[in-house]
């Protein structure tokens, strides 16, 4: 290692969005199901109305809309329509864009916690994105434990480790609903989390709105310590274009503009993301299918019992195995193309198109005899 780097950085592995591979054979089919995206890819008309604007509208040799402003004044009524919110209720001055939601975690730690300023707060199994980029930025990470049964956050540890922690508890991230585990905040959770104090901030990660329904953007307007974090990343179809957003009191969007790079998000994607704002009722448009495909693999699941199943609030399913055990089961899908994400002692398996998830119940069900 050389002697000018941080030796704290020798310790830990870069993000891999696919987890460890297996090794073995190379089958012809190979099904996607380990990153939660949507199984379509955007369609042909807002492809083309996107190509149209690249054309027409995009000055290459420029650079892009600094500031978003156009495409903050689209998200916030989508925001507010998202959460049956009277109109102006969230405005562009609440908005932040990130490239990519991972953009906007840096930038709230850069907010809040570098320079041995505050430490985060995470409940295992979570996001990984979280522990890893505080880690790279010299930020202390503290995690509780969940209930091994209910994934719910064990909130009486939490508050003991806020109250003791010697680097102070900044920030507490929360995935609704949880990744891996797909749980969304129960009532209990949310009222532990509005009665933190206001030193510590609450940032609720959003990135599964679309398929759960559950969001907490009331909270925004109401408290200043409440940031709900979105994605265009996985409903939205966009996961190529990296755009991501904050909902966030005034006060702090305008510090999370100050700490990120100056032209952060590209112009195409910008323009990818106005389109898909809309033409929002189309692409959105398969979320029931995919729901109800959810409920078809959960119900063909439950039915081995050397499984363990969760119920699901977002377009992916956890699972655990006994026999063979979990990462025999995984390695095996992976063998038959079948690729899923193994993480935090359990198989976390994206709900596919009615074709991939035929392959994934019958590798599953040839694995397991
Ligand atoms: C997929 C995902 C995101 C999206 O991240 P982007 O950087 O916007 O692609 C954010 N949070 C969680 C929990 C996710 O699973």
């Amino acid at each position: 290692m050389s002697s000018f780097l941080r030796p704290d950085l020798a310790e830990f592995a870069a993000y891999s969005a696919h987890g460890p591979e297996a090794s073995g054979a190379s089958p012809e089919i190979i099904d996607s199901l380990d990153t939660n995206e949507c199984p379509y890819d955007l369609p042909e008309d807002l492809k083309a109305k996107l190509a149209w604007m690249y054309q027409q509208e995009i000055a290459a040799n420029r650079y892009p809309d600094g500031g978003h402003g156009a495409l903050k004044g689209a998200i916030a009524p989508y925001v507010n329509e998202s959460a049956a919110l009277p109109a102006d209720t969230v405005s562009a001055d609440h908005i932040s864009v990130g490239n990519g939601s991972d953009e906007l975690i840096r930038s709230l730690l850069i907010a809040t916690c570098t320079g041995r300023a505050g430490a985060i707060l995470v409940a295992s199994p979570t996001f990984s994105m979280y522990g890893i980029l505080a880690q790279t930025l010299g930020i202390p990470v503290v995690t509780v434990p969940r209930d091994p049964d209910t994934f719910a956050v064990d909130t009486v540890q939490a508050q003991v480790v806020i109250a003791q922690s010697a680097v102070p508890v900044r920030v507490v991230f929360m995935v609704h609903p949880n990744s891996p585990t797909a749980n969304p905040l129960t009532p209990q959770e949310l009222d532990w989390l509005r009665q933190l104090p206001p030193e510590v901030l609450v940032v609720v990660d959003e990135a599964y709105f679309e398929f759960s329904q559950h969001t907490t953007v009331a909270d925004v307007p109401q408290r200043d310590n409440w940031v709900v974090t979105r994605t265009f990343s996985k409903a939205f179809r966009l996961a190529a274009h990296r755009v991501g957003y904050a909902i966030a009191p005034p006060a702090l969007t305008q510090v999370l503009e100050k700490v990120r790079l100056p032209y952060n998000l590209p112009s195409f994607s910008q323009a990818a993301a106005l389109v898909a704002l809309r033409g929002r009722l189309q692409l959105l448009s398969v979320i029931p299918e995919i729901l109800a495909q959810r409920q078809r693999l959960y119900d063909a699941l439950t039915q081995h019992p050397d499984l363990t199943v969760w119920p699901s609030a977002a377009n992916f399913l956890y699972v655990r195995a006994t026999a063979p055990d979990t990462a025999t089961l995984f390695q095996r899908l992976y063998q038959l193309g079948t690729h899923v994400r193994h993480t935090g002692g359990g198989l976390r398996i994206t709900i596919g198109t009615p074709e991939e998830n035929d392959r994934t119940l019958a590798h599953i069900a040839d694995i397991l005899g």
